[in-house]
C-alpha cells in the first residue's frame, strides 16, 4: 500500500535505539508478564502457584532513556516495576521453549509503569487491567543490546533506585518462568512476530513515585536506564 493511499498522516513507527549501532529496533507489540518473581507475588498478596499471564501496552507508549515522563492522570499511587525486556527478530505460533532463543534479537532493561490504585480497583471489579497498565509514556526502556554481542543472560542483578535510594533488587535467575518458557507460553495464545517485545515481570520492592523523582535502573550485562517523573500532564 503506498503512503498516498492513507486518508490521514501515517502514525510514526515506534522504535528503540540499538546500543552502539546507530540504528533502531522497530516495535510492533508490547507484551508484559504478570507475576514472575516470587517475592513480588508475596508483597502483592497473590497466588504463588498460578501460571503466568500476559497483558499488553501499545507500541507508542515506549519512552527513551533520559526522558522526563509526565505524572499520569487519574492516579494517586503511581508505581515503578523494573523488568528485563526481550526483543524478538522473528516469531511464530506455538514456539517450543528449546527453539525460543533463536527468535530473540536482544535485550534491554525497562520499567512497567503502573497506576496501582487503578489496577487494583479494576481487578476487584473483574475488569481488564488497561487503565492501570496501558497509558501514555508507560513503557520506558534502555537501548537494546543485541544477543549477538551479549548472549542470552539467564542471571544477573536487576535493580532500581529512586533519587539514589535502591528500592528494587533481584536477579534474573529468580524468574519463575524464564525467557524461553515465556516465549513458549505467550506463543500458545498469539502469533509472535519480529518487532514484538516482552516485559518479563518485576522483582520485589515496587514503590510509589512522585513528580520530581529521578529513577535509575539497570540489569547486569544489559545496561542502565534513567528517567525523571515530571509534573502532571
Ligand atoms: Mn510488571
Amino acid at each position: 500500500m503506498s503512503v498516498s493511499s492513507f486518508v490521514i498522516p501515517q502514525p510514526p513507527q515506534a522504535a528503540i535505539p540499538v546500543a552502539g549501532e546507530g540504528k533502531s529496533f522497530p516495535v510492533r507489540r508490547i507484551w508484559c508478564v504478570g507475576r514472575n518473581y516470587l517475592e513480588h507475588i508475596r508483597e502483592m498478596g497473590n497466588d504463588e502457584r498460578a501460571p503466568p499471564f500476559f497483558f499488553a501496552k501499545h507500541a507508542d507508549m515506549i519512552v527513551q532513556d533520559g526522558a522526563t515522563i509526565p505524572y499520569p492522570p487519574l492516579t494517586k499511587d503511581f508505581h515503578h516495576e523494573v523488568e528485563l525486556i526481550v526483543a524478538l527478530k522473528s516469531g511464530g505460533l506455538r514456539i517450543p521453549a528449546e527453539k525460543a532463543l533463536d527468535h530473540v534479537y536482544g535485550y534491554s532493561v525497562g520499567i512497567d509503569l503502573t497506576r496501582r490504585d487503578l489496577q487494583i480497583a479494576s481487578r476487584k471489579k473483574e475488569r481488564p487491567w488497561e487503565i492501570g497498565k496501558s497509558f501514555d509514556h508507560s513503557a520506558p526502556t534502555s537501548p537494546i543490546q543485541p544477543a549477538s554481542k551479549i548472549g542470552h543472560p539467564a542471571k544477573g542483578r536487576i535493580w532500581l533506585q529512586v533519587n539514589g535510594k535502591e528500592t528494587q533488587t533481584g536477579d534474573l535467575e529468580q524468574m519463575i518462568w524464564n525467557v524461553p518458557e515465556i516465549i513458549w507460553q505467550l506463543s500458545q495464545q498469539v502469533e509472535l512476530a519480529a518487532g514484538d517485545i516482552i516485559m518479563t515481570g518485576t522483582p520485589a520492592g515496587v514503590s510509589q513515585l512522585q513528580p520530581g523523582d529521578k529513577i535509575e535502573c539497570g540489569c547486569d550485562g544489559i545496561g542502565t536506564l534513567k528517567v525523571t517523573i515530571g509534573q502532571p500532564a
